[in-house]
């Protein structure tokens, strides 16, 4: 007789993890028994050595599908003779925490309750069970009990309540679990109408179905949805939600069905069909082209498509034998945070949508649909939120509890304990008092649920920053260190994190994106940095060029175009039609005099001239769209490049400019030419990578910034990287736009801080 006390961390509650133990302690022949603590899972183990043996090794080989086991300790303990195994009453630690699950679409087996007509949850849209369902929406604290989620008020009923305490069921322990006599139900507001239960699926269908517009309340959040094949329908939302161009999100019924209007890889489709069901930006067939309106994804070649990750999505997708691909954009007035309360979505959704469909769970953190891209093998997040907030990202190291704001645009905030980096849901852009308030109460949720008091707060070095000032502030108050840390330094910090670097060595990090604080107070966004996490140089760096009105030109692309021209000693003839003789005239003062015309090494805005000068784009409503475009059009086939050239530490990009102009000048086609700068870029990076390798023997190259969400770029330039001897790391967990900032703001603090005190220790 051998007995083991074990100790299990990770995402191992929520997720049916205790009767697995159950069924194989006693499918081994172990006695003792299990329990939930807030810190994790604890065991007692006893049977003949070699089945405690086979049981320890089975806890991480056999776990359920949506557990994430991080460790398992064990040790030696006093055997006290049980007769069974058994699972014990929770426990609370006090002080303790755990990572807790995201939210997961539904799965196989309630997938076929919800269809079976013999079933007691036939058609339910709030079927789940512990391998699938709402998780991290529904949380308010832990340890994760129904009385401490948004299901406390529904009382199980008898048939709910056996299959909730019998071990041997899938729904043991589920604390959503649900049924039509005891759960949430859903209702179809329309005018003053209210249609209950299976109707109100039936009937939004059919409102789907004729080319309404109707706000639908999902798992985070509320969407507004409509038939994305008839035209009429998707410009009608467009116009309601007064969004120009930025493209929807289409929900479609099948993998099929998405195959017909998209080319889906292998990787893409494991993606689409994961129990995260992420949306995933997707390559148009030609073919299919005719049957998503063109107003969903306009300028585009590709389309952001998602499976029905709900009961409720399933039922209205599969409704009449197939509902057409809906366009399922978030529920939100412009750029506020998406709706998530019934009477704010009768509020502020009430002149969009044509009708409501809602339900009475709350959802008590709101999370909007994340949004992923696929290069080669390799996954790209875009935004990061629903099926991945909150699972931690592992650290290479222990670090202080920190607070880490994150930037200003699709802003996401990070709380670290131990070796875990929680990073919040997204947020979104810091523009307005919703999303500063959803920024405000996500930092207090996260800090309780996960049971941490930031001992530093990390922060951008834009002092205008909204995160800023609410970092500067807090620290103040609570008289805490706040770390300011460079923007490009945090990107490069946080794809070295995610990639699990211990920082022991400098990396090249190449950060391009739109827009960052520089140390020397201008706008930097071109960079090469050496860095670590404790600091880092700038060895290279884009030549600054004047950006005429600020941030605000982005909006017109033509005026960076511009004033890259001037730089490039260039006048434009007629290729500039978007820019009237007059604004060219005031444009070439405003830059001549330096009037409101901050200098920047961005790269992000030379993609925007680029875009604009061949003619792809020349006004934008959402961030980065020129850049988007400008990758849209590129022909795969062209292998021609244009030369940059260094002048020291500065990549001056006049060549490349006047080389572009010629071609434009010359008729060549803006695929073509978009192709030739996409290849210039790429080749720059190698070229100005090898040179730094040479100097300083780095072998590491790290890739971040907003610019590294174009996998065309990516795909030329890793490559090149890897054969030249490079080891190449991209993001795969975090964004590399500003929604993964966070992380390495985070690990940049813990490190630093580190230091310090170890310093203050010796002085
Ligand atoms: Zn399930
Ligand atoms: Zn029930
Ligand atoms: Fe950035």
């Amino acid at each position: 007789m051998r007995a083991k006390s074990i100790h299990v961390t990770g995402v191992v509650q929520g997720v049916g993890f205790r009767p697995f133990v159950y069924t194989l302690a006693r499918r081994l022949a172990i006695h003792g028994w299990v329990r939930n603590t807030s810190a994790g899972v604890d065991i007692h183990a006893e049977g003949t050595p070699e089945a405690v043996a086979s049981f320890l090794a089975a806890l991480t080989n056999e776990a359920p599908p949506l557990a994430r086991i991080d460790r398992v300790s064990e040790q030696d303990a006093a055997p006290e003779d049980f007769t069974a195994f058994e699972i014990r009453e929770s426990a609370a630690v006090e002080n303790a925490f755990q990572p807790i699950s995201p939210d997961m679409a539904v799965c196989a087996d309630c997938l076929r309750e919800l269809r079976d007509p013999a079933d007691r949850r036939y058609r339910y849209p709030f079927i789940n069970c512990t391998n699938c369902g709402p998780r991290f929406t529904l949380i308010k604290d832990i340890p994760y009990d129904r009385p401490l989620t948004t299901m406390a008020v529904f009382p199980m009923c008898d048939a709910c309540a056996a299959e909730y305490h019998d071990p041997a069921d899938r729904r043991f322990h589920a604390q959503p679990v649900a049924c039509p006599a005891c759960g949430p139900q859903v209702w179809l507001e329309h005018g003053g109408d209210t249609i209950n239960g299976d109707a109100a699926v039936r009937s939004a269908a059919e409102m789907l179905r004729a080319g309404k517009i109707l706000a639908i309340k999902g798992l985070g959040g509320f969407h507004l949805a409509c038939d994305a094949t008839n035209p009429e329908a998707v410009s009608e939302l467009r116009r309601r939600k007064g969004r120009a161009a930025k493209p929807f999100a289409l929900m479609m019924r099948t993998l099929d069905v998405i195959r017909e209007t998209c080319i889906v890889s292998e990787q893409e489709a494991r993606l689409l069909i994961s129990p995260a069901a992420p949306i995933v930006l997707l390559r148009r067939l030609q073919a299919g082209n005719g049957r998503i309106a063109p107003d969903v994804a306009p300028g585009q070649n590709t389309l952001g498509v998602m499976l029905p990750y709900t009961p409720l999505h399933v039922l209205i997708m599969e409704d009449e034998g197939g509902m057409p691909p809906l366009v399922m954009t978030s529920g939100n007035r412009s750029e506020e945070p998406i709706v998530t309360d019934n009477d704010a979505a009768r509020d502020q959704l009430g002149e969009l949508a044509d009708a409501f469909l809602m339900h009475n769970r709350e959802i008590y953190i709101r999370t909007d649909d994340s949004v992923m891209r696929v290069h080669g093998e390799r996954e790209l997040p875009i935004r990061r939120s629903r099926g991945y907030a909150p699972y931690p990202v592992k650290l290479p190291f222990e670090s202080l509890p920190i607070l880490a704001v994150g930037g200003e645009m699709k802003n996401t905030f990070c709380v670290t304990r131990d070796d875990y980096a929680f990073m919040s849901h997204h947020i979104g852009d810091m523009e307005n008092y919703e999303t500063i308030q959803s920024f405000e109460s996500g930092i207090a949720h996260f800090e309780r649920l996960f049971r941490i008091t930031p001992e530093v707060i990390a922060y951008d070095l834009h002092p205008d920053y909204r995160a800023t000032r609410y970092a500067v502030a807090r620290a103040q108050a609570g008289g805490i260190p706040a770390v300011a840390v460079q923007h490009h330094h945090a990107h490069i910090a946080s794809v070295m994190a995610e990639h699990g670097h211990p920082g022991d060595r400098p990396v090249i990090g190449v950060c391009f994106d739109g827009t960052g604080y520089g140390t020397d107070g201008t706008i930097w966004g071109g960079e090469f940095l050496i860095a670590d996490y404790a600091g880092f140089q700038r060895p290279a760096f884009l030549k600054p060029v004047r950006l005429p009105g600020g941030d605000a030109a982005t909006r017109k692309p033509a005026r960076i175009a511009y004033s890259y021209l001037i730089a490039s000693g260039e006048v434009p003839d007629g290729e500039l039609a978007a820019l009237s003789a007059v604004e060219q005239k005031t444009l070439r003062t405003q830059i001549e005099r330096g009037l409101n015309s901050p200098y920047t090494s961005s790269m992000g805005r030379l993609f925007d001239a680029v875009s604009s000068l061949i003619g792809v784009c020349q006004t934008t409503s959402y961030e980065g769209q020129a850049a988007i475009e400008l990758e849209a059009v590129v022909d795969p086939h062209e292998t021609g490049l244009y030369p940059f050239e260094r002048d020291g530490q500065q990549i001056d990009s006049a060549p490349v400019i006047q080389a572009v102009l010629a071609d434009v000048r010359a008729g060549i086609p803006a695929g073509v030419i978009a192709a030739r700068f996409h290849n210039s870029v790429a080749a720059m990076i190698h070229e100005i990578c090898a040179r730094l390798g040479a100097i300083s023997g780095l072998r590491e190259v790290a890739l971040s910034g907003g610019v590294f969400q174009n996998v065309t770029l990516l795909g030329k330039t890793i490559p090149l990287l890897g054969d030249a001897g490079f080891t190449v790391y991209t993001h795969q967990l975090v964004p590399p736009n500003d929604g993964g900032l966070a992380l390495g703001q985070a690990v940049i603090a813990a490190v630093t801080q580190k230091e310090e005190r170890a310093d203050a220790k010796s002085r």
